[in-house]
């Protein structure tokens, strides 16, 4: 799940409270590229809620961007903090170049709306999304991802993601465990998603989101089925950001196919 510190709406200890409230036993928050959420709710730690440590890194695998979540991730880690500083660069040159390109569209003063909404937070396309929705050039995000932020659009930029080799690497040096994140939404080909997952367990990945969000069964056993050809735990994301998400829900994830191996035996 994402909170405020990147492009979610609820504080680190909201997130906790409501999965308090559904029964939730075991989370991580997962910010894209930023773990800063951990200064807040560690100090304060739920009594019956196990949390781990987590982040999604924004990587990329030839010309896709793809995500990896590191899960268990030691916060007192220098190779994590150096990580968080240079994925933190390429967001900041990324919101840039998506500024420049909105700007020349017309839609002057980009790149202040959307730092001004992000804040403290890790910046992102969700923020131009709500830029644009707040000066009516986009009636709701669906639609300013739709015209002007998705894939092929102007604000689709690629950024110097780091390759899915070093965000392993880094996972590792930072006691976590890596997990490729929601592995159908880069609309690859089967052929190249195997590819994919190939390369990721060579870089040292150890499992794969199986489920993400409401997804329906077949999409799962298509998953699980590499989480078994590729030797791989499995993980779920709720992929939850505000509540109302017609996607997803906090705590109400479907359960993990039987012969899958949960990434939380590892620690639990
Ligand atoms: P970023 O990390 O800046 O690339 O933004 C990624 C986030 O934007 C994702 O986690 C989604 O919440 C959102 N997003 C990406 N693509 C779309 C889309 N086509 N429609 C709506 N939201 C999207
Ligand atoms: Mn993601």
């Amino acid at each position: 799940m994402h909170s405020c510190h990147s492009d979610g709406i609820l504080s680190g200890a909201e997130l906790i409270a409501l999965a308090a409230q559904r029964n939730v036993e075991c989370l991580s928050i997962t910010d894209h590229d930023a773990i800063s959420v951990y200064a807040d709710i560690l100090d304060n730690p739920p009594e019956q809620l196990q949390i781990i440590v987590g982040c999604e890194f924004s990587s990329v695998w030839g010309a896709t961007t793809v995500h990896i979540v590191g899960l268990n991730l030691d916060l007192n880690s220098s190779v994590l903090k150096e990580a968080m500083q240079i994925q933190n660069s390429a967001r900041i040159m990324r919101s840039e170049s998506i500024a420049a390109n909105l700007e020349k569209r017309g839609f002057a003063g980009a790149l202040e709306g959307a730092k001004t909404i992000a804040g403290q937070a890790s910046i992102g396309r969700p923020h131009f999304a709500r830029f644009l929705i707040d000066n009516g050039h986009a009636k709701d995000h669906k639609q300013a991802f739709k015209k002007y932020l998705g894939a092929g659009k102007i604000g689709d930029v690629k950024a110097q993601w780091q390759p899915i080799e070093q965000i392993c690497r880094w996972i590792a040096d930072a006691g976590g465990v890596a997990v490729l994140a929601h592995p159908l939404k880069y609309k690859l080909t089967q052929t190249k998603l195997k590819c994919l997952v190939q390369d990721f367990k060579q870089a040292g990945g150890q499992a794969i989101e199986v489920i993400s969000g409401f997804q329906p069964t077949d999409k799962t056993r298509i998953i699980s089925k590499l989480a078994d050809e590729f030797d791989l735990y499995a993980s779920v994301g709720s992929d939850f950001h505000q509540p109302g998400q017609p996607w997803a829900d906090l705590g109400m994830i479907p359960d993990l196919p039987k012969q899958c191996r949960p990434v939380w035996d590892l620690w639990l």
